[in-house]
């Protein structure tokens, strides 16, 4: 790769598969023009990929992107076509989750055992898709301790500010936690039962 070569649609494909060669990461690195075009590009890519038409905003996860469904939706959505609500929600609450409690649940996971952690500190929790039951998470926590909201960006500033692209659905509202609107629902259905 060039000093003056543009960044190729086939580069972000093997950046992405992890398969780009160490030489052409280096120049990529040393390239001090780091182009919005290059974000296009590797969304152009990811949107290929994927077997649905939603516009995709965001990968969050090997599996997982923020898309916008139409103007005013956008929610987390897997690579086989699951949908996980609304990104503001952790998305970790539409999903199946496999909790670890035990030394012998730990030992299937740890190897040599001895690494693993004393259950009566740590509990292992694995998140899967309901459509696809591919893993999309994992997370090793105290016990009872609530999911971890991985990552919520500010989709709207990152747009309008380092792409120079606003989204048309531009709103004050977009960068908020609205993990706990779901709990709320939970908890109300609990006591009504
Ligand atoms: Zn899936």
């Amino acid at each position: 790769m060039e000093e003056d070569k543009t960044v190729t649609k086939e580069i972000i494909a093997n950046l992405i598969d992890g398969v780009l060669p160490d030489v052409d990461v280096e120049q990529l690195q040393r390239m001090g023009r780091k182009d919005s075009d290059r974000f296009w590009k590797y969304i152009e890519v990811l949107q290929e990929r994927v077997p649905w038409h939603d516009r995709i905003l965001l990968r969050l996860t090997d599996h997982l992107y923020i898309v916008q469904k139409r103007a005013g939706e956008r929610i987390v959505k897997c690579d086989c076509g699951e949908e996980l609500g609304d990104y503001r929600v952790n998305w970790k609450m539409h999903t199946l989750v496999r909790t670890r409690r035990t030394s012998s649940e730990f030992e299937e996971v740890y190897t040599p055992s001895y690494v693993a952690p004393e259950p009566k500190w740590m509990t292992i929790r694995e998140y899967l898709c309901p459509g696809c039951v591919s893993q999309l998470g994992v997370e090793a926590v105290p016990p009872g301790y609530p999911p971890m909201f991985d990552m919520l960006p500010d989709l709207d500033a990152f747009y309008r500010d380092w792409l120079g692209a606003p989204l048309e659905d531009e709103d004050i509202s977009w960068f908020e936690d609205r993990t706990a609107t779901i709990t709320a629902a939970w908890l109300r259905e609990n006591s009504n039962a």
